[in-house]
């Protein structure tokens, strides 16, 4: 049996008429996206703000350990949080208490700083108020992996938690989480595991440290490491530390997904690799190359693994992915008159791309949807088409496509 799906999350002001809902239809908003959490972006350097939001009683933290976050539930369907006092013997008093100018000064690449981000602030909640504006349940996540010199202290939080019933969700990706609670995830666990990846400059190959909390890897000039090694502390010029360079901020990867319907609007192209389970089949997808549009990535890729030719592409909506760090770009192309024969001769990613009847498709989403490692639902037969859940975006273009999408008709 297929875990239950969650809701996806709401669009932003869905009952507000809008000219471009008018035209467009209404937004599609994808599982992880739909935060609750105002990011306030602007105050990531700002210590004094970091610091009194730290330390605001509201304070909730969402702990990692490896990655794998902390869960209520043994089917990952709710988060846990631990508050300031709990994470103090870990964080110490306040790792925001000095500014970041200064921290960078002091920067000592043997120490062991445990991975903090500022998530954002929850305006539904009372919380903390700076300069007036800027209200809210302060969220950060932490990394709690026991290791250096927090092994200890991480250890004993982690068995005290554990002692509450509390776990570290199994599995590397989490799909079954409430799509808000999803999205606060998914933006705790990119920017973990992009600090994780980068702790040393792409530049010049000298260890990094996070600033901004969390949103940010700088290359600072002094390392007092390497006074304990009789080294001078100062390092060699780096160019990150002179005008914006790419290789200090976070990156998210585009992907691209498309939904592929036939020249007559009457069937969908979908694909399967080795991987998948007996009649699952979903919509292609590739990374977007270099310079390169998206509509053209999605042509491309279309015909690299299918042979089909494609014509117009339209975005229908994005998909923050965060395994490791994707964005996921949602389409829908229609094959040209003349260029739906499939071959599979060019690229061998696929076991096998077919065109499906709409019908087929509306039967599948109504009884065939489920996560890849799961079962499908009781009303399956055996042999009918099966598809991802709704959580995935593929989900979302073919259901746009069966609702009538492309036809211009949107069932809305
Ligand atoms: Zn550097």
């Amino acid at each position: 049996m297929p875990l239950p799906q969650p809701d996806l999350p709401e669009p932003a002001h869905p009952n507000i008429d809008s000219m471009l809902s008018r035209k467009f239809g209404k937004e599609v908003a994808n599982y992880f996206s739909g935060s609750p959490l105002n990011r306030v972006s602007f105050l990531r350097p700002d210590h004094a703000f970091l610091s009194a939001a730290l330390k605001h009683p509201s304070a909730t933290f969402l702990l990692f350990r490896n990655l794998e976050p902390l869960i209520k539930n043994p089917d990952g369907s709710a988060l846990a949080y631990a508050t300031y006092s709990e994470v103090q013997p870990i964080i110490g008093e306040d790792p925001f208490a000095t500014s970041e100018e200064d921290l960078i000064k002091e920067f000592n690449s043997q120490k062991y700083i445990p991975q903090i981000i500022f998530l954002g602030l929850d305006e539904r909640k009372e919380g903390i108020v700076y300069k007036e504006h800027y209200k809210g349940q302060p969220y950060f996540a932490l990394d709690v992996t026991p290791k250096a010199s927090v092994t200890e202290a991480a250890e004993k939080l982690i068995k005290d938690l554990e002692g509450r019933g509390l776990s570290f969700s199994k599995g590397r990706m989490n799909l079954s989480l409430q799509a808000q609670e999803a999205a606060i995830y998914a933006e705790a666990r990119h920017l973990l595991d992009w600090n994780a990846r980068n702790p040393y400059c792409a530049q010049c190959g000298y260890p990094t440290m996070s600033v901004n909390a969390g949103f940010k890897r700088t290359c600072p000039p002094k390392d007092l490491a390497r006074e304990l090694k009789k080294k001078n502390p100062e390092r060699p010029p780096c160019a990150t530390r002179t005008g914006i360079s790419n290789l200090s901020f976070p990156r998210t990867d585009p992907t691209v997904i498309m939904a592929v319907v036939s020249a007559d609007g009457q069937k969908m192209l979908l694909g399967r690799n080795k991987r998948f389970p007996p009649y699952w089949y979903s919509t292609l997808a590739g990374f977007l190359e270099p310079a390169e549009s998206v509509e053209e990535a999605v042509r491309r890729e279309v015909w690299e693994e299918s042979g089909v030719h494609l014509g117009r592409v339209v975005i229908h909506s994005t998909q923050p992915w965060p395994y490791p760090a994707n964005l996921m770009i949602g389409a829908i192309g229609q094959a040209i008159p003349g260029g739906e024969d499939v071959h599979l001769d060019h690229d061998a990613e696929l076991e096998d791309a077919k065109w499906f009847t709409l019908d087929e498709i509306r039967e599948a989403l109504r009884v065939g949807t489920s996560g890849l490692g799961e079962g499908p639902g009781p009303e399956y037969k055996e042999g009918g088409l099966r598809l991802p859940p709704k959580t995935a975006i593929a989900n979302q273009l073919i259901s746009a496509v069966a609702n009538g999408f492309v036809t211009g008709n949107p069932s809305l």
